[in-house]
């Protein structure tokens, strides 16, 4: 069968070996001593066929762009097919784990869609929460575990840590991928084994969701799957609702329904025709507002906002005093001089 390259036996040891050797390359970053974490984004090497595409991927990093600098994230975004049989969702793979062997000097790596757009600039992951797992996604127990459901988890935006565990997984993930029959073949089999899946070509996430159900003692344990906050939050249920969050709340604390922190764009394809599930300008409109949703927390920072969530243009929403930004608005203080930011 396919497999990504050669087999890695003892990569804790030789990881541990490296950091022993480099401690100018801490794996935990201050001030808040988090793992220390590579965003990992990207997208096809060519043009959109849609002519709105590339620019919907550039806002799409501009918006990733912003939420790093906030956290003191580091961003990678790849445009190269690394491996022609992984291509589309499969490209993660190859990427993962080639960045995986040459940065032993990040411990968790976060993968997050071109389409996923973060809306909560302010909340910070809860990396404790998952000192001893090797992969968080979003999703639920009783969804993949039960009802073994294809969207018991969503592989838009999820954590996986570097270790020998991680790239196993890579490797028993990647034979269900390469483009052709064997990928048309397990798509059939996902069809058949997984519920509420429709017959199309095999997909990472349908693959590791059936590895989940399948060889739950190999996986289940170290898996974390998180539903106390949107990881990923999916776009439908999201986008008309921004004035209200807004109305209601404030960013940093919640990151889930009432302010999600990532509105995923799940169906919508940007960068191909609108041909799936759902019109175009529905999918349209609604990143339009969640990019202006997110821009705004950062432009708040400035003085500015859009004049509406559905519009470019920005207005002044605060006189320059000639001096630094008073701390009495607490949002803005958290934003501009995070405390959880790295040096
Ligand atoms: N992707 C990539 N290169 C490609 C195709 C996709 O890096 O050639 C990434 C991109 O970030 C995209 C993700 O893989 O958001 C998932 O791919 P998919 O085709 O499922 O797109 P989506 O469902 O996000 O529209
Ligand atoms: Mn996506």
């Amino acid at each position: 069968p396919y497999s990504l390259g050669r087999t890695i036996l003892d990569y804790d040891a030789r990881r541990s070996a490296w950091l022993a050797a480099h401690p100018e390359f801490p794996t935990r970053v201050a001030p808040a001593d988090r793992p220390r974490v590579l965003v990992v984004t990207g997208s096809a090497p060519v043009r959109c066929p849609d002519p709105d595409g590339d620019h919907l991927l550039l806002r799409a990093f501009k918006n990733k762009a912003d939420y790093c600098r906030v956290h003191g994230l580091e961003v990678f975004y790849n445009t190269a097919f690394l491996d022609a049989e992984m291509s589309g969702f499969w490209a993660k793979l190859p990427l993962l784990r080639t960045l995986m062997l040459a940065h032993p000097e990040v411990e968790l790596f976060w993968w997050v869609d071109s389409d996923a757009v973060f809306t909560d600039m302010l909340f910070e992951l809860p990396w404790e929460r998952y000192e001893r797992h090797n992969l968080v996604l979003h999703g639920w127990d009783a969804k993949v575990f039960e009802e073994k459901s294809w969207v018991g988890v969503n592989t838009g935006s999820f954590l996986i840590r570097n270790c020998q565990w991680s790239l196993d997984l890579l490797d028993a993930l990647a034979p269900m991928g390469p483009r052709g029959p064997v990928r048309d073949r397990y798509g059939e089999l996902f069809a058949q084994e997984l519920s509420g899946r429709p017959p199309f070509e095999a997909d990472d996430q349908s693959a590791l969701i059936y590895l989940l159900v399948t060889q739950r003692s190999r996986w289940g344990d170290k898996t974390f799957l998180e539903s106390t906050y949107e990881l990923n939050g999916f776009w439908e249920g999201i986008v008309d609702r921004y004035e209200e969050l807004r109305r209601k709340g404030r960013p940093g604390d919640l990151g889930d329904g009432r302010w999600p922190l990532v509105t995923h764009f799940v169906g919508c394809k940007p960068c191909r025709r609108y041909a799936d599930s759902y019109p175009a300008d529905r999918c349209r409109r609604g990143m339009e507002r969640a990019f202006n949703f997110a821009d705004n927390q950062i432009l708040r920072l400035y003085g500015f906002e859009h004049e509406s969530l559905n519009a470019t243009a920005v207005q002044r929403v605060r006189n320059e005093t000639g001096g630094p930004l008073d701390a009495d608005d607490e949002e803005l203080a958290r934003l501009l001089h995070p405390t959880f930011r790295a040096a």
